[in-house]
C-alpha cells in the first residue's frame, strides 16, 4: 500500500489509486453486490476509475457509497483534506481547508470538513490516512442526517 507522502503532488490518476489502494487492499469490490469479480473499463468514453462488476453487472468507482461519492471536488483535494485533517489533533477551520485546497466558496470547505469529521468517527479514515494517528472524537449524530451505515474506510453519508 502506498505511504501518505505529498499529496498535494498527487494527480487524480494517482489519487484514486491511493484511495483504492486502501479501500480495496484485496482488490476491487462491488459495492453493488459486495462480488471481488470486477473489471476496469478502459476506453476514451469512460470516465477514469470506472469497473463494472461481472456478477451484477453495475458500474462503479471507488468513490460510491464514500463521502466522496459524486463529489465535484478532484480526489487530489481530498486526500490533502483528510491528510491537514487527520494529522491536527484540534481539526482545522473550514477557513484554512478552503485556503489550502484552493477552494471556489467557504461553503464548499465546510461540506467537506462535515464529512471528513463524519468519517473520521464512523472509523477507519483516521487510522489509515494518519498512520495511528488518535482521531477527534465526535457525535456522529451532530453531522448526519438520515439512514447512515459505515464503510471500512470511508463512512458513508
Ligand atoms: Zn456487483
Amino acid at each position: 500500500m502506498a505511504t501518505f507522502h505529498g499529496p498535494a503532488r498527487l494527480s487524480e490518476d494517482e489519487a484514486r489509486a491511493m484511495i483504492e489502494g486502501i479501500r480495496w487492499p484485496n482488490g476491487p469490490e462491488c459495492p453493488h453486490c459486495a462480488s471481488d469479480n470486477a473489471v476496469r473499463l478502459e476506453g476514451r468514453a469512460t470516465r477514469p476509475g470506472v469497473l463494472k462488476c461481472r456478477d451484477c453487472g453495475k458500474q462503479f468507482t471507488v468513490t460510491v457509497n464514500t463521502i466522496m461519492h459524486r463529489s465535484k471536488i478532484p480526489l487530489s483535494k481530498w486526500l490533502i483534506a483528510f491528510h491537514l485533517m487527520c494529522s491536527s489533533k484540534k481539526g482545522i477551520s473550514a477557513l484554512r481547508l478552503q485556503r489550502e485546497l484552493g477552494l471556489g466558496s467557504y461553503q464548499t470547505a465546510w461540506h467537506m470538513e462535515r464529512r471528513i469529521r463524519y468519517a473520521m468517527t464512523a472509523g477507519g479514515l483516521g487510522r489509515n490516512f494518519a498512520g495511528g494517528h488518535e482521531t477527534v472524537t465526535h457525535s456522529a449524530g451532530e453531522y448526519v442526517r438520515g439512514d447512515v451505515s459505515t464503510d471500512p474506510v470511508v463512512g458513508l453519508v
